[in-house]
């Protein structure tokens, strides 16, 4: 299927084109064309699947151009998704003349979100609490809304910002259509979409569970800015012969392939802007050996059957199962070992989990070859390419000429020997085992999220008088399925806001998440007392973050994080209990794994 087939607007294929995309993705597929037809979408699908392309595509084909007041309002759980979204939408409307969208999240001032509210915009992108703010101080005006998206619903839940989703739907017109998206189904979802949405017809892209023997499976969590670092670092350091690496736009190949070009690597691209020449051309050159990398797009490389192909890197994440299955097979062809490595941002790590559960088998984590490795690879190559030359080359010409230099200038036939590998590995050092620094894995949430992180001065809800929000459920409690996801070593936190001061677990989460850019899932038990709170975080927060998150403000209370180590930290303990004498050691010493 095309973007052409699925009858969107010239001006939103135009700009589709132009970033590169080839196909609608399964989600989108499924969902634009309902959409478009004005009906109502439950859309189960994770980041990385196309979703945001899956509403803001549609929502903006029916977009009245000639009304300047809100018309599609977007709910994001976290500023930075929000930025994200705005993001997507403005480069989907690149050639709709007068578009105007604002993202509206909290730790932004308000004078310039007003300036920026006054303008007009036809999309704004909020996260719930900012949103609800400007509702209840009049600055925002839903009365012209044709469409409202929850995008990221059950993470909206468990950062307790269900309420004010709930208030914000019930202050949009009656006719309006709705958009949810969710990676999971929690039952209060589901009550959510039964409540308001109209015959909605729920898109879940199955997950066909097949296996894939003989190839080995392996992952690197990375910001998306990593990316090509590690992936060079991958082809320097893994042994394959030829290798295909998976990109989602025809504009990533070029790039890529361009890039490990200027590298020196024999690549080419494979995409579906090529003719079937082209195509069958660079196939063959690839078979026999005048290229080793292919840089390609799922449609480009399908049914491709190349027994020399021995590594696939997932350069970008791949839709689903489906389309993982097929790219990795493009390897362990003919009864051959095979390998393939997925490259994951944080963001993506429940499309990981879903792969692996499609193929019932586990991605293993790696880490990326270190300097060490590198080096010695780069040694090993030089030292065979230089036996070959010893033997295979008359070199008597050159023999002459070192006879000579070595009365010339003085030297011994080591001392020029080293001085020549000195010039002869300019270009590619061999000294390397320093200068390739350990990838430090992203706990945060990510490369959306990293923007932003100088204005966060206040959290939307923390900063905002206390609304009575009535007893809400909360952030539901995480179960040990949950518990198993968080990886890695994690401290338990005291923070000074407790039940007297009205706080709640999704409260506390919330202003985590968003202060730390911590992802929930990585925050793990929270325990209210009556004046203070306990919270398992990873035991690595960066000092920074940990010095930032002692001035952040919750129900106004300053959080004064401090490693809890007082083991009478159980919701037994009588109220009132103050900050133990011994305030335990700094973040990051003395890692304790979380209680089960
Ligand atoms: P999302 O799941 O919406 O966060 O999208 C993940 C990434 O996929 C973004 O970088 C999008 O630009 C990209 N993307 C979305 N749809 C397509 C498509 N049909 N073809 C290629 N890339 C896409």
């Amino acid at each position: 299927m095309s973007f052409a087939q699925l009858m969107l607007p010239e001006a939103l294929i135009r700009a589709v084109t132009e970033l590169g995309y080839e196909t609608p993705s399964p989600i989108q597929a499924a969902a634009i064309p309902k959409l478009l037809a004005g009906e109502d979408v439950l859309g189960q699908a994770q980041t990385g699947t196309g979703k945001t392309g899956a509403f803001a595509l549609p929502l903006l084909a029916r977009l009245d151009p000639t009304q300047n007041d809100p018309q599609i309002l977007v709910l994001a759980p976290t500023r930075e998704l929000a930025i994200q979204v705005a993001e997507a939408f403005q480069a989907y409307a690149r050639y709709m003349p007068a578009f105007h969208v604002l993202p509206l999240y909290g730790g932004q001032s308000y004078t310039n979100q007003l300036k920026s509210l006054k303008r007009g915009s036809q999309v704004i992108v909020g996260t719930p609490g900012r949103i609800l703010d400007h509702l209840d101080r009049g600055t925002l005006k839903l009365d012209k809304l044709r469409a409202i998206v929850l995008d990221e619903a059950d993470e909206m839940l468990r950062m307790g910002f269900i309420d004010d989703v709930q208030t914000i739907m019930d202050a949009t017109p009656a006719g309006r259509q709705v958009a949810m998206f969710s990676a999971t189904m929690p039952h209060q979802i589901r009550a959510i979409a039964q409540k308001h949405l109209k015959n909605a017809e729920e898109i879940k892209i199955a997950s066909k569970t097949s296996t894939v023997e003989s190839i080995s499976q392996r992952y690197v969590m990375l910001d998306s800015n990593q990316k090509l670092d590690a992936l060079t670092r991958l082809l320097e350091g893994e042994e394959y012969d030829a290798s295909i690496i998976f990109v989602r736009t025809k504009s990533a190949t070029e790039e890529i392939a361009e890039k490990l070009g200027a590298r020196g690597y024999a690549v080419s691209c494979l995409n579906g802007d090529m003719n079937q020449a082209n195509r069958e051309q660079t196939i063959r050159r690839l078979k026999n050996s005048q290229i080793d990398i292919i840089v390609a797009t799922d449609v480009a490389a399908r049914g491709l059957d190349v027994e020399r192909i021995s590594l696939v890197v997932n350069y970008d994440i791949p839709y689903d199962s489906e389309a993982y299955v097929h790219r990795i097979g493009r390897t362990g062809r003919a009864g051959r070992e095979g390998k393939a490595v997925l490259f994951v941002s944080p963001r993506e790590r429940r499309l990981l989990r879903t792969i692996e559960h499609a193929t019932k088998q586990p991605i293993e984590q790696m880490s990326l070859p270190t300097g060490q490795v590198i080096e010695q690879r780069r040694i090993q190559s030089f030292r065979e390419q230089l036996a070959q030359t010893v033997e295979n080359q008359d070199l008597s010409f050159f023999q002459a000429l070192i006879n000579e230099w070595s009365e010339k200038i003085d030297a011994s036939d080591t001392d020029i020997a080293a001085a020549l590998l000195f010039l002869a590995q300019k270009e590619q050092p061999l000294n390397v085992a320093n200068k390739f620094p350990e990838l430090r894995e992203p706990h945060a949430r990510g490369e959306r999220e990293d923007r932003g992180r100088n204005d966060r001065s206040s959290r939307d809800r923390s900063d905002r008088p206390q609304r009575d929000r009535g007893e809400r459920s909360d952030r539901p409690d995480r179960g040990p399925r949950q518990r198993r996801e968080m990886k890695g070593d994690f401290n338990t936190y005291r923070i000074e806001v407790g039940k007297e001061h009205g706080v709640r677990a999704g409260d506390i989460v919330g202003a985590i998440a968003n202060e730390a850019s911590i992802d929930s899932q990585f925050i793990g038990n929270i325990k209210l007392f009556e004046q203070h709170s306990t919270v398992e975080l990873p035991a690595n927060i960066p000092t920074e973050v940990f010095q930032h998150l002692k001035k952040v403000y919750v129900r106004k209370q300053k959080l004064s994080i401090t490693v809890d180590n007082s083991a009478a930290s159980t919701p037994s303990t009588p109220s009132g209990d103050r900050r133990p004498s011994n305030p335990g050691p700094r973040p990051g010493a003395a890692p304790r794994k979380p209680r089960d």
